[in-house]
């Protein structure tokens, strides 16, 4: 869920929608304008009921990034970092990149979306029934009752304990602070995760088969999603429990083979690609200190004729381009590098080149981490 249209940035943290919002947010609008206001305030006109629709919509989104700024705001006090809030199809999404450090700061950034959303219900609930008590307008009153009604519905929904909904967060907090392994706590929120997700699915196919309508076609559909996202969480928390604690320089291929910046693309396909497996070369100075990375797809890309003419340094990335990483940082962190441009990263210490991290070289790791179980 890609952000579509950046909204702007509240208390440090970036606000946007995709485009898929408008879906939900029209589903929304016609739910209310044709059912539950005609039914809880009847006989307006269809521009009042579109007027007030949409204005509880609204409410509706502005509660929901209430909850997702929740979330991305005691992140940031726990030292996560937050790359931003997206309102999508499903709601809201605050996308951390980061890890909580306890399980104590996992269950407060996991719990407090719930909290508000609760809150939110309460205020709401009290609003409606004193504006009720008070005589004003049905129509208010109605749209105050659903607004509690909806986040107190949110609350309860997201707190099923099941990845990557925020009760699933919190299961892995407490089976994380209970047991002390955080891998296992994270596969099973997931798995949690994916039997909910398949359990909305058959409920909302089977709807459609036994119930008129298609109402319930929606649980499938987040279901669907729910599953899936259990899912992909499952596989991250296995692969980084295997990179656990290992560092650049466990994994990397120590002293490449190098080439010369001046050296004519004929010469590095003769001398180098015919003669050996590597796949990408950096190109270093007399002193090994790195220029740049030549790749075969980079190599591809230069017309035969010129190959004989054109020195390396002309088609190399250059130092700018390519991924750089320290032998002791983190596997764990420079991952992310790896999908980046030429994907591999020149491994370099105190200016030197010393080795160069593939995507093979982490599967490689990954696999043998499988083998010893
Ligand atoms: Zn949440």
């Amino acid at each position: 869920m890609n952000e579509t249209l950046r909204l702007g940035t509240i208390w440090g943290v970036r606000v946007g929608v995709n485009w898929s919002v408008l879906v939900i947010f029209t589903l929304l609008l016609v739910g209310l304008a044709a059912g539950n206001l005609p039914a809880l305030s009847p006989d307006r006109s269809p521009v009042t009921y579109a007027v007030a629709g949409t204005a509880a919509a609204i409410v509706f989104f502005l509660s929901l990034l209430a909850h997702e700024l929740a979330h991305a705001l005691v992140a940031q006090r726990e030292g996560i970092e937050v790359e931003g809030i997206t309102l999508w199809l499903f709601g809201g999404v605050a996308r951390l990149t980061g890890e909580a450090a306890t399980p104590g700061a996992d269950l407060r950034v996991a719990g407090v979306g719930p909290i508000v959303s609760l809150l939110l219900g309460a205020v709401f609930g009290t609003l409606a029934i004193a504006a009720a008590w008070l005589g004003v307008d049905t129509l208010l009153v109605g749209v105050l009752m659903w607004l509690g009604l909806i986040n107190v519905v949110l609350a309860v929904f997201n707190l099923v304990p099941a990845a990557p909904l925020d009760g699933g967060r919190i299961l892995r907090a407490l089976l994380w602070w209970r047991t002390g392994d955080r891998t296992k706590a994270a596969v099973s929120a997931a798995r949690a995760g994916r039997g909910f997700g398949f359990l909305l699915v058959v409920v909302g196919i089977s709807s459609v088969l036994f119930l008129p309508g298609i109402g319930l076609l929606w649980f499938a559909l987040i279901g669907w999603f729910i599953a899936s996202a259990a899912s992909a969480e499952e596989q991250q928390a296995r692969i980084q429990h295997s990179l656990q604690g290992l560092t650049v320089a466990d994994v990397m291929t120590h002293d490449p083979l190098t080439v010369p910046p001046d050296l004519p693309v004929a010469r590095l396909l003769d001398e180098f690609v015919l003669r050996h497996r590597h796949s990408a070369y950096p190109v270093t100075d007399g002193w090994g200190r790195p220029l740049g990375l030549v790749t075969l797809d980079r190599i591809r890309n230069l017309e035969a004729d010129q190959r004989a003419a054109v020195p390396v340094s002309h088609i190399a990335a250059g130092k700018g381009e390519v991924a750089v990483a320290d032998p002791t940082e983190l596997l764990i962190d420079v991952l992310p590098r790896l999908s980046q441009g030429d994907r591999r990263i020149l491994v370099v210490r105190d200016g030197f080149l010393v080795g160069l991290v593939t995507a093979t070289d982490v599967t490689r790791t990954l696999e043998i981490g499988d083998l010893r179980g």
